[in-house]
């Protein structure tokens, strides 16, 4: 019966002997209590290797007592378990040593058995609180800050000395620098796996960061955004790097280009009483970003702002043409502004950048200045239509930190942060 409890707490070490299980309250909860002792037999001393002592022809090791340490387990159908462990202690008659019973399940001068330090380490890896696993494992918020750190050595940063032929950079909010709000996130574009997380993104840093890589060279491609300043990084430290500005960002740069010169139109229809049609055009706002060629030509229904008894039913095309039909400015830069994403979409960048270049004169003063910024990422866009590579896994990476930082309530320490990030994404290989 006592060595099935053995078998159910999964210790396999011999010299322990489970004498009784009690169930007892222990700080305010019911919890069980094994007692236990552990009684190793030695038959010479680990320090002096006498088996007996030279004087007096005795047995050079004898017990000599016992010390009782409280171990804390994983709870046990969620009832707290603690093992009362009576560790035997020893005497060597020959070089006059002590020395306690040590178990494999414990480390020295710790009072948690392994057991409960792999719970914690398989829930860092989900995105819970740091708190919310304390509280499931029975043990302090400090315990398990202490665990997370006993992973840093760990980290794959710590030896990596190459990088990536093709680089994705972006960055997130953090709060836990002092230095800077905004953190820099690196990947492997091809795998989608997590190169490093620095905890400032200003060019002097990464510059400096980058240098200590020797193979810079083999950096084919850098894949990054349009807000940040990251493509200066090639110039002065990947020499050999191709820009790519991900294509995700250029769409979204030309629709919200679109959408800022719609709300503008809406404004003015309203300024000239016509509040119905300004109406219309606000709520139908995302048909006018619609692919073209996904519109809808055959099928009638009715529509927001175009009820059936007042109005007929009516195409999704047809609805599309009246949105239009409020504003010859709206029609005209509605054709320009599809013109430019089928363009893009069908990855013609010859004509694409023809298009940038030759717009109307005719065209709205702000969306025109907008889109033509677009025109000072030239290189970066045309190789985005050219090579597969974008910021989709990195930007699907950002959101499961955000979801971290979000049920941990922010972190106070960009290390932790750092070190749980890589442990979310199974970074963290313990050999
Ligand atoms: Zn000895």
């Amino acid at each position: 019966m006592l060595h099935t409890i053995k078998k159910m707490l999964r210790i396999i070490d011999k010299n322990l002997t489970i004498l009784a299980v009690l169930e007892q309250k222990m700080k305010g909860r019911q919890t069980f209590v094994i007692k236990a002792k552990l009684t190793p037999y030695f038959s010479h001393c680990p320090h002096c290797t006498y088996t007996k002592d030279p004087f007096t022809e005795k047995q050079a090791v004898v017990k000599n007592g016992t010390k009782i340490s409280r171990i804390r387990f994983d709870s046990f159908n969620h009832i707290p378990l603690v093992m009362e462990l009576a560790k035997q202690r020893y005497f060597c008659r020959a070089c006059m040593r002590h020395w306690t019973a040590q178990s494999y399940f414990v480390a020295p001068h710790c009072f948690i058995a392994k057991h409960v330090q792999t719970k914690i380490l398989a829930l860092l890896k989900e995105k819970i609180s740091l708190r919310l696993i304390a509280s499931l494992c029975h043990v302090s918020i400090t315990t398990v800050i202490r665990v997370l750190k006993s992973t840093e050595v760990y980290l794959p940063t710590r030896k990596q000395t190459y990088l990536p032929s093709v680089l994705m950079v972006d960055e997130f909010r953090s709060h836990t620098s002092l230095e800077d709000k905004m953190s820099f996130i690196c990947a492997n574009g091809k795998t989608g796996q997590l190169v490093d997380i620095l905890p400032s993104r200003k060019l002097n840093y990464l510059v400096h960061y980058f240098q200590k890589y020797s193979n810079r060279d083999c950096v084919q491609f850098l894949v990054t955004d349009m807000n940040a300043a990251y493509f200066q990084l090639i110039p002065r430290v990947f020499p050999q790097a191709k820009l790519i500005i991900d294509r995700f960002h250029v769409v979204q740069h030309l629709n919200r280009a679109f959408n800022t010169f719609r709300i503008k139109e809406v404004a003015r229809l309203r300024q000239e009483n016509k509040h119905h049609l300004a109406n219309r055009l606000k709520s139908n706002w995302r048909f006018l970003l619609k692919d073209r060629v996904n519109i809808n030509p055959s099928m009638y229904k009715t529509w927001r702002n175009f009820r059936a008894p007042k109005f007929p039913y009516l195409t999704e095309a047809m609805m599309i043409d009246r949105l239009l039909d409020f504003s010859p400015a709206l029609r005209f830069t509605y054709q320009v502004f599809h013109e430019l994403t089928e363009a893009f979409r069908r990855k013609d960048h010859e004509r694409f950048f023809e298009q940038l270049q030759t717009l109307p004169d005719q065209l709205d003063e702000t969306f025109r200045t907008t889109i033509s910024h677009l025109l000072s990422y030239k290189e970066g866009i045309r190789n985005a239509m050219i090579y597969p590579y974008s910021n989709g896994k990195l930007e699907a990476m950002n959101t499961h930190i955000k979801t971290l930082k979000r049920v941990s309530y922010g972190f106070k320490s960009f290390q932790n942060m750092k070190t749980r990030i890589f442990l979310m994404n199974d970074l963290i290989k313990m050999t």
